[in-house]
C-alpha cells in the first residue's frame, strides 16, 4: 500500500479538488491511504477565532469562525450532489463543536482552546473531498484520525503514542483498508486518551503520512505539492535553482534543519527507521517525475543553498574575563533548554560565546535576562544566516559579497555563514 498526502493548496479550489481526483483515477485499484491537510489558509483563519476567543471577543470569533464554515459550505455546494445531504450532516456535526466551545469562557490553557478549534479545519477539508470522490466513482472510507493516533497532551506540540497507533494501525486501519482499498483521513491533529483533541505542529501533516507509512509497512509515502519536486534553493530567490531527482534522507534533516521548507523536519524519521522511500510528486503535473528520498548514498549532489531570515544574534561574554568554560556552556545549555530555544548555531570562543537564532522577541528576552547573571549579554538582530551545503569557495564568494559578516562556520561540507 502506499501512503498519499495532499497539502492544503491542493485543496483550496474546487479545480484543484477535482486535480486530486484526477491524480488519483491513475492509481486506480491500488491500496492507499490519503492524508489531506485543511483547505488553503484555513487554519491561520482558525487561528484568528482562537485568539478571538481567548482575547474574550466572543461575537469576532463566532463571526470570523463563520467565514470558514460559509466558505466550506460554499465548496461543498459546488462540489456534491448525491453525497451533499450526509455530507452536509457531518460538517454541521463539526461546526456545533466548535460554536459550542466558542460560547464557553476561556478557563483553561490557550494550547489546549488552539487545538479543540484549529483540528477542525482538517476534518471539514476531508470530509468535502471524501464524498466528493465517492460521487465520482473513486471510492474511498472516510475515518477520523482522532481514532487513531492517540498524543500526549502536549498541546500545539503533540508526542504520538507509539504503542496505541500501532496497535489502532493494524488492527482498525489495517481491515479497513482490506475492505474499501482506499482510506481518506487527517494529517496534523490527533487525540489524547481523554478524546481531547490535540494537533503535531504547524505543517504536521507531513509527518502524520510518514507515521502511517511507519505503522502500516507502505512501500512509499507520497507528497503532492505544486512543485516540481525538491529544488537546490529557493527558485523564487533563485531563478537558476535546479530540482534534485534523488536526495537521501540525512541530507533532507539537514536542510530541514538549516531552515528549507522542503518537508517537514519530523517526517523524516519514521521513514528512515523503516527504509520507506519518500516521493515529492508535482501536483499540477502528475506525470514528472519529483524527487525521491532515500538511504542511498549519494554522490555529486550540487550545491544546497538556505537562507534563514529574521535572524538574532546574541553575543555572550564571560563577566569576570574568565575563559569560558564547561561549567558557563553548560549552564548555557541549560537555559536554552528552559527557554525552549532552539539555536540554529553556536560557536565557542575564548571569552565569548555566540548564538544565532530565530528572532523571537519574547523568548530571547527571558534568555537574556537569565543569562546576565553570567555574561554580558548583546542582541543583534535583523541578521539572516545563510547555510550552503556541498558549497564551492567560489559560490559562497558570490554569496556573501556585499555582505557584513557577522559570524561564519566551515566544514568540509557545510558552511553557514551569519550576515546583515
Ligand atoms: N493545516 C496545518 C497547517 O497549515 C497542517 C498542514 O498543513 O500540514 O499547518
Ligand atoms: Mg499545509
Amino acid at each position: 500500500m502506499k501512503v498519499f498526502k495532499f497539502g492544503g493548496a491542493s485543496v483550496n479550489s474546487t479545480e484543484r479538488i477535482q486535480q486530486v481526483g484526477a491524480i488519483l483515477k491513475s492509481y486506480h485499484g491500488e491500496q492507499l491511504l490519503i492524508v489531506i491537510s485543511a483547505m488553503g489558509k484555513t487554519t491561520n483563519a482558525l487561528e484568528k477565532v482562537v485568539e478571538a476567543f481567548y482575547d474574550n471577543k466572543k461575537e469576532e470569533a463566532l463571526q470570523l469562525f463563520e467565514a470558514i464554515k460559509q466558505s466550506h459550505l460554499t465548496m461543498a455546494k459546488y462540489l456534491l450532489v448525491k453525497t451533499y445531504n450526509s455530507a452536509l450532516e457531518q460538517l454541521s456535526n463539526f461546526f456545533t463543536e466548535v460554536e459550542w466551545l466558542l460560547h464557553d469562557k476561556p478557563v483553561q490553557g490557550f494550547d489546549y482552546y488552539y487545538d479543540q478549534v484549529v483540528c477542525i479545519g482538517e476534518l471539514l477539508s476531508t470530509v468535502i473531498v471524501s464524498a466528493y470522490l465517492n460521487e465520482t466513482g473513486f471510492n474511498n472510507h472516510w475515518i477520523d484520525v482522532r481514532d487513531i493516533i492517540r498524543t500526549d497532551d502536549n498541546f500545539r506540540d503533540a508526542n504520538i503514542d507509539w504503542f496505541y497507533s500501532r496497535n489502532k494501525a493494524e488492527n482498525v486501519v489495517l481491515p479497513l483498508l482490506k475492505e474499501h482499498n482506499v482510506i481518506v483521513t487527517q494529517g496534523f491533529i490527533g487525540s489524547t486518551d481523554e478524546n481531547e483533541s490535540t494537533t503535531l505542529g504547524r505543517e504536521g501533516s507531513d509527518y502524520t503520512a510518514a507515521v502511517f507509512a511507519n505503522l502500516l509497512n507502505a512501500e512509499g509515502q507520497y507528497i503532492w505539492k505544486d512543485v516540481e519536486g525538491v529544488m537546490n534553493a529557493d527558485p523564487k530567490l533563485f531563478p537558476d535553482a535546479q530540482l534534485m531527482r534523488e536526495l537521501n534522507y540525512d541530507e533532507v534533516i539537514e536542510m530541514a534543519y538549516y531552515g528549507a521548507q522542503v518537508i517537514h523536519p519530523k517526517t523524516i524519521k519514521p521513514l528512515q527507521n523503516k527504509g520507506i522511500p519518500l516521493y515529492v510528486k508535482c501536483f499540477l503535473d502528475k506525470d514528472l517525475p519529483g524527487t525521491v528520498i532515500h538511504n542511498k548514498h549519494l554522490k555529486g549532489l550540487p550545491p544546497i543553498i538556505v537562507l534563514k531570515e529574521n535572524q538574532a544574534l546574541i553575543q555572550l561574554h564571560s563577566k569576570d574575563f574568565s575563559f569560558v568554560g564547561e561549567k558557563p556552556v553548560a549552564d548555557l545549555y541549560q537555559l536554552l533548554a528552559d527557554t525552549r530555544i532552539k539555536p540554529n548555531l553556536m560557536q565557542t570562543g575564548a571569552v565569548t560565546i555566540q548564538v544565532c537564532l530565530d528572532n523571537q522577541p519574547e523568548k530571547m528576552e527571558k534568555l537574556a535576562l537569565a543569562a546576565a547573571s553570567i555574561f554580558e549579554v548583546q542582541v543583534e538582530k535583523g541578521l539572516t544566516l545563510l547555510t550552503i551545503r556541498h558549497y564551492t569557495e567560489e559560490l559562497l564568494q558570490k554569496m556573501i559579497a556585499g555582505k557584513t559578516v557577522e559570524l561564519m562556520q566551515q566544514t568540509p561540507d557545510t558552511v553557514q555563514v551569519v550576515m546583515k
